[in-house]
């Protein structure tokens, strides 16, 4: 028997891709499945995107690229930061990966190891604890509450903070609850950071998708000092409808990209040569299709919140950003449904895929029980039937 190692056999599974799964096997088996489970717009990604890559392919660029990425992606990564954020950055402080959850991964290993602490505000993306405890680092979670729309408190920040804290983690627009944070309440929280060295790693990837009057804020642009200190991190899988093509990217200093570039060299040698030219053919070419999803995402955020409202026991703001629905279920716990009990958010979705094939992600995932996650990347017609399913079993609680 091969023995399996305390590193692996001490991360979790990710929640979201486990719930995917589940799905993925259920409909293999022929069971019409409403899936609000995985984070990734139904979209294909847009032709001009797919010819750019088509064309790359053909031409000859199937080779290892520079393990930070080309010098055209790199080039097109910090153009679109300066038009877009006014944030000046060389090729030196890009590096490219297979996607933001690798970008993640390799900052986190870069920066932080045994003994460190790394300050998370809940609720958080799935894999951020599990990607801290696999540097051996210590996640230190600050419960962001919902009655302060899901926003940690510079005060909660700083009591947060300890001699061993090396990494603030920051997701604005936020999954799983879709909050975004002014630019003023960010300036309160990256202020609460300034007697530390800490660094601070943001994560915007759903920064084009945001909703209503609220904007989008680049964390490193905030004060002077934070161009030393932060690394952000984004990616084309959310805004570009791109997750199969795995490209992610990290905005650093020059020291911690030449860190997370050795420990890709030996990881990965490189991200994929033509995810890399579709890339530039993302951030270089027409944002019309950015702006359209975008436009198609809000309509579906109106529907969601509208049908999820009208259901006895649940309340929910409209989500500022990103594509996720968080709500509170506990009203339902203590009840059984069928022949099953529910008492927690990971009984509740068991229960609701098995009994009314409804696939949610249960909030104890993102460090919030009693919650659950939906994604509305995903068409009108399944929200709608995949609700009414939802509210009608819901009623069957006793
Ligand atoms: N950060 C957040 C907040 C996410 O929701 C995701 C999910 N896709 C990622 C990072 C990773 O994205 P990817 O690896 O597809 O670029
Ligand atoms: N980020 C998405 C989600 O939260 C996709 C799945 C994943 O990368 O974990 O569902």
């Amino acid at each position: 028997m091969i023995r399996i190692s305390q590193l692996a056999n001490s991360v979790k599974p990710s929640a979201t891709i486990a719930a995917g799964t589940k799905a993925r096997q259920l409909k293999a088996a022929g069971v019409k499945v409403f899936d609000f489970s995985l984070g990734e717009p139904d979209f294909d990604t847009p032709k001009h995107i797919c010819a750019a890559a088509e064309k790359a392919a053909a031409g000859g660029q199937t080779h290892y690229t520079p393990t930070a990425g080309t010098a055209e992606v790199k080039a097109a990564i910090a153009n679109w930061y300066k038009s877009f954020h006014g944030l000046d950055c060389g090729p030196e402080n890009v590096i490219v990966s297979n996607g933001a959850k690798q970008s993640l991964h390799n900052a986190l290993a870069a920066t932080v190891g045994p003994g460190d602490e790394v300050i998370i505000p809940t609720p958080y993306w799935v894999s951020y604890s599990d990607l801290v405890s696999m540097t051996g680092a210590t996640p230190v979670l600050v419960n962001a509450t919902p009655a302060n729309g899901f926003k940690m408190t510079p005060a909660q920040l700083r009591a947060a903070v300890t001699p061993k804290t090396r990494v603030l983690m920051l997701n604005s627009p936020c999954n799983p609850t879709g909050t975004v944070y002014s630019r003023d309440e960010l300036e309160s929280l990256v202020d609460a950071m300034d007697t530390t060295d800490a660094a601070i790693l943001s994560d915007e990837i759903y920064e084009q998708l945001i909703y209503g009057t609220a904007k989008p804020t680049c964390v490193a642009t905030l004060r002077p000092w934070l161009k030393d200190r932060t690394i952000t991190v984004s990616g084309a899988s959310k805004s570009y409808a791109m997750t199969g093509w795995r490209m992610g990217w990290a905005i650093a200093p020059a020291a911690v990209v030449k860190a997370m570039d050795t420990i890709q060299s030996q990881e990965t040698s490189c991200p994929s040569s033509v995810s890399q030219a579709a890339l530039v053919a993302a951030l270089n070419g027409p944002q019309e299709c950015v702006a359209e999803m975008r436009k198609e995402f809000a309509g579906r955020r109106e529907l969601t919140v509208g049908l999820l409202n009208a259901i006895s026991g649940v309340k929910i703001p409209a989500p500022e950003g990103a594509f996720y629905a968080f709500f509170d279920v506990s009203a339902y716990f203590g009840k059984t449904f069928g022949t099953t009990a529910v008492t927690d958010s990971l009984t509740f979705c068991g229960a609701l895929l098995e009994q009314a094939h409804v696939n949610l992600v249960p909030g104890v995932a993102f460090g919030a029980e009693g919650f659950v996650r939906m994604s509305f990347a995903t068409n009108r017609a399944t929200i709608e039937a995949g609700l009414a399913k939802l509210k009608e079993w819901l009623a069957t609680g006793s």
